[in-house]
Order: structure tokens, then C-alpha cells, then sequence
């Protein structure tokens, strides 16, 4: 069983998937805090709903991608099993986690989008730095970047564990509202760092606050 906050169809906000159609199947509840998370309406609340009935309800849309996110989508059991059900569907599906739990157990073929925590999040000390060791070549790396602190911290983790080679894309993104992005892009391009400015494109189809879309 699963406890599902919400499950929508729309445009990929973020990482190498921005711009394609979407559906997002959140899951409730999150054991960490960002000071910046922009979604705590998934922290409680939701339906109890079984992998068949997500299944169902996620192809009925016809889109071949699927994104699994949270909330924390690693805490709950079943959302293994639901990865895996979806790629044997022949769906490409992605998984955005935090950062804190192992991503071991993820189905293979399964694309991991993987949170580091930077200091202004308030949870940089949660972060499992063992996840870095297992991403693969179709897997991603995150980062939300609220200053320069954040942005100085995150930097030294992209060379200390080498990421640009070893995987698909390390994100730089600013909190939105927070941090301007030419600021942030002024920095990157300065260290040369082989790593993607990304923001979040549905805050900009639809704003920073509408939820469902
Ligand atoms: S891990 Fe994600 S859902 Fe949890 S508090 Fe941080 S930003 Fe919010």
C-alpha cells in the first residue's frame, strides 16, 4: 500500500527531462526539512492507494514518462515494487529523492535523481554520501542553491567525487525567488564548472505556488 498525495499530468520542471510532458505521482510524508522545500502540503494528507491502482491511474494517461517524488518517496516500501512495475511497463521513470536515503534498492533502469543537501537547507548534515558512489551514467545530481555558502559547498562535492564524469548531469539550481540565476550563472561560468543551470520551468508556466500542475 502507498500513501499518495497526488498524481497529475504535466510539463517536467526540472533536470535534463525540463520541457517534456510528465506524470508526477507524489508521495506523502518527508523526514527532513528544507527551510526552502516548496512542497509541505505533501508532508501529511493523502490516500491510501495499492500499486495496481497507481498503475492504473498513471498509464491512463498514455505519456511514457513517470516521475516519483515526494515528500520522500523512498521512505514508503511499495514504492520499489511501483519503479518496478512501471519500467516493465515500458514507461521511462525517474525518482527524485532527498538525498538521505539509500538508493541501493532502486530497481535497475530506474534514473535516480539524487538531492545534495547544501548548508542554507538546514539538513547538509543528512546527506548519505554513499548515494554518490551509486549513481550511474543515466543518473543525476542535484543541488538547491540558496547563497554563496551553499553554492561554495556544492562546488567542493562536484570535485571531491569527481560527479561531472559520472553521470548525466549535475544540476546548480537557485531557490527560487532567493537566489537570482544570473548571479548563480555568473559564478559557474567563472569556475568553469561542468555543471547545468537549471530552473524550475513549471514555476514559470504556472507560478511559484500553483500546486496539481
Ligand atoms: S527533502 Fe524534499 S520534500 Fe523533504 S523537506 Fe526537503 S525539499 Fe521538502
Amino acid at each position: 500500500m502507498l500513501t499518495i498525495n497526488e498524481i497529475f499530468h504535466s510539463i517536467q520542471g526540472e533536470s535534463t527531462y525540463a520541457g517534456a510532458p510528465c506524470v508526477f505521482v507524489r508521495l506523502t510524508a518527508c523526514d527532513l526539512r528544507c527551510s526552502w522545500c516548496d512542497t509541505p502540503y505533501a508532508f501529511t494528507g493523502g490516500r491510501k492507494r495499492t500499486v495496481d491502482e497507481v498503475m492504473d491511474e498513471v498509464t491512463a494517461f498514455g505519456c511514457p514518462l513517470v516521475e516519483i517524488t515526494g515528500g520522500e518517496p523512498l521512505l514508503q516500501d511499495d514504492t520499489y515494487p511501483l519503479m518496478a512495475a512501471l519500467r516493465d511497463r515500458g514507461l521511462t521513470v525517474l525518482v527524485e529523492t532527498g538525498g538521505h536515503i539509500s538508493v541501493e534498492q532502486v530497481p535497475a533502469g530506474v534514473v535516480k535523481i539524487v538531492d545534495v543537501k547544501c548548508p542554507a537547507s538546514g539538513e547538509s548534515a543528512r546527506n548519505h554520501w554513499r548515494n554518490l558512489d551509486l549513481l550511474g551514467p543515466a543518473d543525476q545530481v542535484k543541488f538547491v542553491i540558496q547563497d554563496r555558502t551553499d553554492y561554495e559547498f556544492a562546488r567542493g562535492v562536484v570535485a571531491r567525487h569527481q560527479l561531472a564524469g559520472r553521470c548525466a548531469a549535475v544540476l546548480f539550481s537557485p531557490v527560487h525567488g532567493v537566489l537570482a540565476p544570473p548571479d548563480l550563472a555568473a559564478w559557474m561560468l567563472d569556475d568553469r564548472l561542468p555543471v547545468r543551470l537549471q530552473l524550475q520551468v513549471h514555476k514559470y508556466i504556472w507560478g511559484a505556488h500553483a500546486r496539481g500542475v
